[in-house]
């Protein structure tokens, strides 16, 4: 009798105690549901696509070198699972336990026909233990970030199983090629060239990272430099566990603020947790009365924001960074989307769509933690009136290099007049104007908030 491995964003071998279980128990069968239904508008947008693609491909190889074979079916996850599991009177299922609302729902609807092990293993700390004193949930990072370090270090990572048994004759299976992840013409996936997903890719990027982690605390900010891991995609879909993080970096000279980090991923699970609907509903009600700009003109700019051509190199740099390779800095993450909600007065929710569709890393707590904490309508973000310079950031973290990089029509300006080439009298012809100067736009974005106030 086989046990089935539901995988999800969970896809790798090694430290997947689910997987493990079901090794341990009798023949495996792995299955993979691609489910556009229950995430309703969460559903796997276009970057992650391509990813998925090459991740599903590269997990059936692995597998298929242990026997085991990889089901893929599409429609609504808990259903398709159950169906298998009645087709082949498997003993039991077994995955890791989720936080996203939908997949928390679907876990419970397949827990009611069969017997579902739900094992941890996305998560630094396993849900819910991180407490307070007094027993609740934290809102607030750092003590957030206190509290569960006390939980750590993470059990050391399990290497994958050797001794498998596959099941033999396995149930009907979708082909990848079916599915049509990847794009076709125009192929706007050619720069992600960049990445590999997979296992393998996942363990090449942390062994090259541990290397480099004594620099991460100087470098993380610095758009130019390769500073930080782009370990995030690989975080999301699971190719490596934080907990292998963990170890691979602890102790190593540099390594806490980056662990810190890993925090925060940890942090935003824990939100969504509590308050589910935290991708759409701000985390300050009061917020609600914000008047966001609507209408075309409105709409022409979110659209100038989407193709890099706000006029704010810094800005555009990294909107067409996140178009090319389906990742954007960091930093410039922060900067990008603070001019689309306090420039712009954009709502922070089109932003927030905007990146899930063409993030390789689009992650429901990570991006909505970090666009409702940059909107100022997070239970813990600064107020809406702490408004981002990026004439002034784009300089102090020293962004020459990097527009250079991503706005080709100002690689022959200096670091004198790249931050700010009309304020300088030498943009080229074809850079666009600013869509709006900083000043006011500050005092339109301030006069919303206290209009909000009432
Ligand atoms: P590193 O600096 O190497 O960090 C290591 C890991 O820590 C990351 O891979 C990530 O898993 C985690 N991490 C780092 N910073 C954060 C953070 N601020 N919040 C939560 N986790 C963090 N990250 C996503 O994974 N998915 C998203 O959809 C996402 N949307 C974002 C939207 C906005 C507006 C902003 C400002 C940030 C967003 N981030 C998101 C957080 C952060 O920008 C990325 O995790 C980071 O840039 C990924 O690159 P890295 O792996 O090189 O990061």
């Amino acid at each position: 009798i086989p046990s089935i491995v539901w995988f999800r964003q969970d896809l790798r071998l090694s430290d997947q105690a689910a997987f493990a279980a079901a090794a341990a128990e009798g023949p495996v069968l792995a299955v993979y549901v691609l489910d556009d239904e229950i995430p309703g508008e969460w559903r796997i947008g276009g970057a992650q696509r391509w990813w998925l693609h090459h991740t599903l491909a590269a997990l059936a190889e692995s597998l298929a070198d242990l026997g085991v074979p990889l089901v893929l079916r599409r429609g609504r996850a808990p259903d398709e699972i159950a169906r298998i599991a009645e087709e082949t009177g498997a003993r039991r299922v077994h995955c890791l336990a989720h936080q996203e609302p939908w997949w928390r729902e679907a876990e419970d609807a397949l827990a009611r026909s069969v017997d579902l092990v739900r094992h941890p293993g996305r998560l630094l700390a396993e849900q819910g233990i991180v407490r307070t004193g007094s027993g609740g949930p934290f809102r607030i990072f750092t003590p957030f970030w206190r509290a569960l370090q006390l939980h750590m270090p993470p059990p050391p990572p399990e290497p994958a199983p050797t001794n498998v048994q596959g099941m033999v004759h396995p149930p009907r299976s979708d082909r990848l090629e079916e599915w049509h992840l990847l794009p076709t013409a125009p192929n706007w996936a050619e720069g992600f060239g960049h990445w590999t997903p997979g296992e393998a890719g996942a363990r090449a990027r942390l062994e090259a990272f541990a290397d480099e982690v004594g620099d991460y605390d100087h470098a993380r900010n610095l758009p130019s430099t390769d500073g930080t891991s782009s370990l995030s995609p690989h975080l999301h879909f699971g190719e490596v566990s934080p907990a292998a993080v963990w170890h691979a970096l602890d102790g190593k000279a540099g390594a806490e603020s980056y662990l810190r980090e890993i925090g925060w991923r940890d942090f935003a699970a824990n939100l969504i947790v509590q308050q589910p609907d935290y991708g759409t509903a701000h985390g300050r009600a009061k917020m609600d009365a914000l008047a966001w700009r609507t209408g075309p003109e409105a709409d022409a700019e979110f659209r100038a924001w989407t193709r890099g051509q706000t006029g704010y190199p810094i800005v555009d740099a990294g909107m067409r960074q996140l178009w090319h390779i389906g990742w954007m800095h960091n930093r410039v993450r922060m900067i990008a989307a603070s001019f689309l909600v306090k420039h712009l007065l954009i709502d922070w929710r089109r932003g927030q769509h905007w990146f899930w569709d063409c993030l390789v890393d689009a992650d429901y707590g990570n991006n909505a933690v970090n666009w409702q904490w940059i909107a100022g309508t997070g239970v813990d973000s600064s107020p809406f009136g702490r408004i981002m310079a990026p004439l002034v950031q784009s300089p102090k973290f020293d962004a020459g290099a990097y527009i250079r990089r991503w706005v080709p029509e100002l690689a022959g300006l200096d670091d004198s007049s790249i931050h700010d080439p009309h304020g300088a009298g030498v943009a080229p012809a074809g850079y666009p104007e600013p869509l709006i100067a900083h000043r006011p736009a500050r005092e339109r974005a301030l006069a919303a908030a206290a209009a909000a106030r009432g």
